[in-house]
């Protein structure tokens, strides 16, 4: 590992001024995915600033919203009683992730920024314009069962690995973020975007910016499962997963939110499969109807071609699930 500077803030100003001074520092929090990038060389930042003894653990709910803060640990998040009662497409999609050392580790705010886990973008001999804008991207004609079926470019095919992310986007959060202009709120539909000819930016974040907390709206969701698709039944990376969310009306469904993982650079909403479901009646049809909408646009590159039957699949089966009919 290549050598830098530790600095370990015990306040938001100074962690912010701390990241300011050196363009190549980084946020270090449970450090599960950063230390891995830099072993490997793919990060090599000079200094990291550890953010572990700022005052953002907390998870409480303000006006009804829930507000947890950056650092709070996967796992408590999963257990905390609100989340698993109000949100448990959250607790679910988090228990899905890593394993239980991981999710002892891993924070919210570091969640919502992990990278990619495109096998290129690790293996440093290989081009990949993730990693080293303008050298190309290996794995549009290399091995791409990972890959994604939406939203990719010509410039990457990458798909953001989160979990926690896709449930999160179907429930409508917000993430919160300080840095040296000030304090903004980034609705996280838009907080990932999608590669374009820019694949090194994952996200909107300014590099000197600070995620502080996530929000997330009152829930009037009844009925929730979040569907995992995965080579093994733990501690895999999602082929694909579903976050899906009813609000039911005896057997009508009066609302519902989906988000699809596994498919696209960023987590990715279904807007106009949601609209279709909205008055019609719980059932495999209005599901299947949901699921075709719901593929417009995809597109394989070879080995995830799978993945276009997989994707509607999933999407059939998480909302059969969560209706329980
Ligand atoms: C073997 C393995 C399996 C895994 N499986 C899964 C899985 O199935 N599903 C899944 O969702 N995840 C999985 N993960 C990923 C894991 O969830 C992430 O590594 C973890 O969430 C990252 O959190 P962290 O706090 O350790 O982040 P760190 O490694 O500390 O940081 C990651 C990035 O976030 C930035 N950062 C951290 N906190 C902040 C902040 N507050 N503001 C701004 N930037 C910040 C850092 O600068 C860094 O760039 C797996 C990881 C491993 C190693
Ligand atoms: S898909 Fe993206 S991350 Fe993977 S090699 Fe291509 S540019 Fe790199």
């Amino acid at each position: 590992m290549k050598q830098f500077q530790y600095i370990r803030s015990v306040n938001q100003k100074a962690a912010l001024t701390a990241i300011t001074q050196e363009p190549t520092a980084k946020f270090i929090a449970g450090g599960t995915n950063l230390l891995d990038l830099m072993k490997r060389h793919v990060m090599t930042p000079e200094r990291l600033v550890d953010i572990n003894k700022l005052p953002l653990r907390e998870i409480k709910e303000e006006n009804k919203r829930l507000n947890i803060g950056a650092l709070a640990l996967n796992s408590t998040v999963a257990e905390q009683s609100t989340v698993m009662k109000r949100f448990p497409l959250l607790s679910q999609a988090l228990n899905a992730g890593a394993s239980a050392q991981l999710r002892n580790m891993a924070t919210v705010g570091g969640n919502l920024m992990q990278r990619t886990r495109c096998p290129y973008f690790y293996d440093t001999t290989t081009p990949c314009n993730k990693r080293e804008p303008g050298s190309g991207c290996s794995a549009l004609k290399g091995f791409n069962r990972m890959h994604a079926i939406f939203g990719a470019s010509e410039h990457c095919i990458a798909v953001n690995p989160s979990d926690m992310n896709v449930a999160l986007v179907a429930l409508d959060a917000s993430v919160h973020v300080s840095g040296p202009k000030g304090d903004r709120i980034i609705q996280m539909q838009d907080f990932h975007r999608l590669p374009g000819d820019q694949p090194e930016k994952d996200t909107i974040l300014d590099k000197n910016e600070l995620i502080t907390a996530v929000t997330i709206p009152p829930s009037t969701l009844t009925h929730n499962h979040y569907l995992k698709v995965r080579d093994r039944s733990s501690y895999a990376f999602a082929l694909v997963s579903v976050a899906a969310g009813l609000e039911l009306d005896g057997k009508n469904i009066r609302q519902a939110r989906l988000a699809m993982g596994g498919v696209a650079h960023k987590p990715w909403r279904l807007k106009e499969a949601e609209q279709s479901l909205a008055g019609k009646p719980a059932s495999i049809e209005s599901f299947q109807q949901a699921a075709e909408i719901a593929m417009r646009g995809a597109k394989g590159y070879g080995d995830n071609d799978f993945k276009l039957k997989l994707a509607p699949n999933s999407i059939v089966e998480a909302l059969k699930i969560a209706s329980r009919i």
